[in-house]
């Protein structure tokens, strides 16, 4: 059976994420399960709110006609409105339930913006370091993925964002809180940023880690400072149900040609195949779209995490938000690091499979009991540098 190249060349790229899957499965015959501490994958591990498996119960019990049904491709309306309403409350935008389309995700929400506005050869900017499926959505839909350096503190920096626009430029994707860093983007960088960005340049705010900030800290509101920002949404790690697939695209309620747009999106969104998002889990997060993990758990580990590896020596970025830690290498090459990792048991993400070679990424999502037993390997693994470098 033929298999097309675009997908014979991602499965060859295989994202390190899996690979690192695929390592920790051997890892984990060799030295037993318990022995193996998988940093790499970004599965929330904690249990969702107990309010929204009530929600859950309640709206399969409720077995309402035709809750199984088909519905407006963009979602049920009543749901879109709960939704326009808090986005109205938070940001002060005037978002109506035409703004909204329920999605599988952000990957969902994301796809179906793309689909709804890239012809190809089409232009998307990324800022480095980023999220790496952000390559195949946009390639998915024929357009090209440009890179775009941050600045020191991986923030964005505008003035390498207005160099690398040019007359495809199609769309600008932010993800704050960041995957991998952990970075917040400041408000007063992003407004540099609108400055810098044509008003035609759609700006894609991947937001799924959002509610996941540290210290009280909090996101910018990205529809206040972008009159035209895409709000790609998703429950998956606010509430620990990324298995369910539920999330929002919301379009900017007011600007030029947003009629189209919006009817792009819900025609885009059917033909991708997604048809609706998830029924009864629309119904869910109408009534407890607010709802969060336990967030201080996150916090704790990250504190035990980055001050013991800060403490041996490793130059580990705090982050503000999201439930990931990026850490420089010890040396220059990560993936030779991460090899001396994997010797300890130790599962992390190389910074290169983000575009940031020097790095690795570190996921929150394994518990502090094993965070705190995986630390003497890490200690192991920075001496034996020692001896790299001598
Ligand atoms: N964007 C970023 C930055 C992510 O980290 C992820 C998932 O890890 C997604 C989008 C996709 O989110 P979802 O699985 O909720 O669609």
């Amino acid at each position: 059976m033929n298999i097309s190249h675009a997908i014979a060349e991602q499965m060859e790229n295989s994202s390190w994420i899996r690979r690192m899957f695929e390592i920790g499965i051997q890892l984990r015959k060799e030295r037993g399960a318990e022995n193996v501490f998988d940093f790499s994958i970004g599965n929330p591990d904690l249990s969702p709110p107990a309010r929204v498996i009530d929600a859950l119960r309640r709206v399969a019990e409720e077995n309402r006609p035709h809750s199984h049904g088909y519905m407006p491709n963009a979602g049920y309306p009543e749901v879109r409105e709960m939704i326009a309403a808090r986005l109205r409350e938070r940001s002060g935008a005037p978002y109506t339930a035409a703004d909204i389309v329920m999605t599988a995700g952000a990957a969902g929400a994301i796809n179906t913006v793309l689909k709804a506005i890239l012809d190809p050869g089409d232009e998307v900017l990324v800022l480095v370091p980023y999220f790496p499926e952000y390559r195949c959505y946009i390639e998915n839909h024929g357009g090209r993925m440009m890179l775009v350096e941050s600045d020191e503190r991986f923030q964005p920096d505008p003035a390498r964002i207005a160099r690398a626009v040019t007359a495809r430029t199609r769309a600008l994707i932010l993800n704050s809180p960041n995957n991998p860093t952990g970075v917040i983007y400041r408000e007063n960088v992003l407004r540099d940023v609108n400055r810098v960005l044509p008003p035609d340049v759609l700006v894609i705010c991947d937001e799924p880690y959002r509610p996941l900030v540290f210290d009280g800290a909090s996101v910018p509101e990205a529809a206040a400072i972008f009159g035209r920002a895409a709000i790609a949404w998703s429950w998956s790690k606010a509430q620990g149900i990324p298995g369910e697939r539920i999330g929002y695209l919301a379009l900017p309620p007011d600007v030029p040609g947003i009629t189209e747009l919006r009817a792009a999106c819900t025609v885009a969104h059917r033909i991708l195949g997604y048809i609706n998002a998830p029924a009864i889990w629309q119904w869910v997060e109408g009534a407890e779209a607010d709802a969060t993990i336990d967030i201080a758990e996150y916090q704790a580990r990250r504190d035990l995490l980055c001050d013991a590896l800060t403490a041996m020596g490793y130059d580990a970025l705090r982050p503000q938000g999201a439930f990931y830690v990026f850490v420089k290498t010890p040396v220059p090459d990560d993936v030779e690091f991460i090899g001396l990792l994997q010797r300890e048991g130790i599962l992390a993400v190389p910074g290169q499979g983000f575009g940031c070679a020097g790095y690795m990424r570190l996921s929150l999502t394994i518990s502090r009991e094993s965070i705190q037993r995986s630390l003497a390997g890490f200690g192991r693994a920075i001496r034996a540098t020692a001896c790299l470098v001598a």
